[in-house]
């Protein structure tokens, strides 16, 4: 790939050597060469094709070659749904700016709010943050956006699901001029809720969408089995992980079970640890290295884990429950079979499980069979067409659905007891809030 803006081409051709790349991935060089061209941008692509550095560059560049809009304020801001992965963003944005005089901070929750101001004192030209503490500190008053040329939105359906929307307002609005560059990245572009959404940030964005996400990646051999609930399913889990250290995430409906399964398991000499959201942030950090650094040879966790991080070389990814939304199942086993590797994931239906399996299977257009598992005797076989079905559905998402952040943690509905949400569903209570 060469780009005639000679700058553009060197500054790429150092952001691969950086990151020991030989040539960009398909939607790198999509979203690069479109950025360039000063147009908002809505991007949709897999997990792992490799989109933080197609913004990354694109923002580097352009704050290279311009003329800040302000001497003071935040010239670039980038948001992530989780801690983690804004971490894992920072740090390639932070390799990228090491050898330039761009200054680079990353602004979280569960780290010291006065710590944070003082660097934003220094005026980074670069913030990497999740929405809610960022909006923390321009309540504060400590970072100012009025001079913001590029608002990046990674992963920014995930931030709307998870309940951002009004700290996602507050950010957008503080750095509201119509030179600002906005672009979205997600996994999907589908839904109505996300197209409103979207309204609200981008000036009539360029949509790129490629390898839409439901074509889970071809290196991923998937399994699915019958079972009859959680007292088999602890026993069938045991069964599918494998006595070596090959490192297997487990993906669980509830942070209850999150915690329960990794004793069970540690009982039976697994190496095992947990991870969920409402851990403190220390100990989120340390299990999380301890299982990239393949300290643990298991880590089971919920949602919190599908998105975004990037923990190469899983070998297996084992869904205990199934996700209730057809998407996150490819965001789980995406998060195997990385960069080329092959990958296996293997999940357990249960009567809860079911309509999720019809989902996954009417969304990924394939001939997905459930099978026995040799060794257990399951007396669930499935449920027939009509059966069940109508009581699921007949709830959609509702007023009482807590779309605050707060009110969420205080009132978390348990995974499996959430009524099936519809994406347009979602959208009607998402978004009343009129633009501000
Ligand atoms: P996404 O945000 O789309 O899920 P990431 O930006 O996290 O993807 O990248 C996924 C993985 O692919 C990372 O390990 C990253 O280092 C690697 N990667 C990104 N770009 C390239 C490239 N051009 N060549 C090889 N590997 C790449
Ligand atoms: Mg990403």
């Amino acid at each position: 790939m060469y780009f005639s803006d000679l700058k553009l081409h060197h500054q790429l051709q150092k952001a691969l050597s950086i990151q020991n790349f030989n040539e960009l991935t398909k939607v790198q060089e999509l979203a690069i060469t479109r950025a360039m061209q000063g147009h908002d941008l809505m991007v949709a692509a897999k997990t792992g094709s490799g989109k933080t550095l197609g913004f990354a560059v694109p923002m580097i560049n352009q704050l290279l070659t311009k003329k800040p809009l302000s001497r003071q304020d935040a010239r670039a801001v980038v948001l992530a749904p989780t801690r983690e992965l804004a971490k894992q963003v920072f740090g390639v944005i932070k390799k990228q700016c090491d050898q330039t005089r761009l200054q680079a901070a990353i602004i979280i929750g569960g780290e010291n709010f006065n710590d944070q101001a003082k660097k934003l004192k220094h005026n980074p030209e670069i913030i990497v943050a999740t929405a809610g503490r960022l909006a923390d500190h321009l309540d504060a008053k400590h970072v100012f956006l009025n001079g913001l040329e590029i608002l990046i939105l990674d992963e920014a359906d995930r931030m709307m699901e998870l309940g951002f929307k009004e700290q996602l307002n507050q950010i957008n609005s503080a750095a509201d001029h119509r030179k600002r560059q906005t672009m979205w990245f997600s996994a999907t572009l589908d839904g109505e809720f996300i197209t409103k959404m979207a309204e609200n940030f981008l000036k009539s964005p360029e949509k790129i969408e490629i390898d839409r996400v439901e074509t889970p990646h071809s290196d991923i051999e998937q399994a699915f089995y019958f079972s009859d609930g959680p007292k088999q399913k602890d026993k069938q889990l045991i069964t599918l992980l494998p006595e070596a250290r090959t490192q297997s995430l487990v993906f669980v409906a509830t942070r209850e079970d999150t915690e329960r399964l990794s004793a069970m398991l540690i009982s039976h000499d697994f190496s095992a640890a947990y991870l969920h959201g409402e851990m403190p942030q220390g100990k989120r950090n340390q299990t999380l290295n301890d299982f990239v650094n393949n300290k643990t040879g298991i880590l089971i966790t919920t949602d919190l884990g599908s998105r975004g991080l990037d923990i190469s070389n899983i070998k297996r990814v084992i869904n205990y429950d199934l996700p209730k939304k057809a998407d996150e199942y490819v965001h789980r086993i995406g998060r195997t079979g990385r960069a080329g590797s092959k990958g296996l994931a293997f999940s357990l239906v249960g009567k809860k499980d079911w309509w999720s399996f019809v989902n996954i299977k009417e969304r990924l257009k394939q001939d997905l069979a459930i099978n026995n598992m040799a060794g257990f005797f399951t007396k669930f076989q499935g449920l027939k067409a009509q059966q069940n079905r109508g009581a699921q559905t007949s709830s959609p998402m509702s007023e009482k659905t807590p779309n605050n952040k707060r009110s969420m943690a205080k009132n978390r509905p348990r995974t499996e007891d959430m009524p099936k949400i519809k994406d347009h569903d979602a959208g009607a209570t998402m978004i009343k809030r009129k633009r501000n």
